[in-house]
């Protein structure tokens, strides 16, 4: 069983596909039954709910960091990755009335 890819703790149970192939990030299915062809953060069922109620979780694929929630994910800049994502994140992306 794989760990999960955002809080490194339990074991990855969801494939989290935010960048495709929906609109918004809001794709959650088990592992092996994923969207071909779009990336796969491998996660476990605390960080999904944390994700679905508007925490927002930092991952890197390829190289390239993001910071999001199921709503949507940004890019995180170069600059911003070696400082403090949260704090980029809270000031730069966070809807208005999301926890
Ligand atoms: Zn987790």
């Amino acid at each position: 069983m794989p760990q999960c890819q955002i809080c490194a703790c339990d074991p990855a149970e969801i494939a989290w596909q935010p960048l495709g192939p929906g609109s918004d990030a809001n794709t959650f299915t088990t592992l092996g039954s994923h969207y071909r062809g779009f990336p796969v953060i491998k996660i476990c069922f605390t960080c999904q709910s944390n994700i679905k109620v508007g925490i927002p979780a930092q991952f890197t694929i390829n190289d390239q960091t993001f910071i999001g929630t199921a709503e949507k994910v940004y890019e995180v800049p170069k600059y911003v990755v070696d400082s403090d994502p949260l704090l980029w994140w809270e000031e730069t992306c966070k809807p208005k009335g999301a926890a």
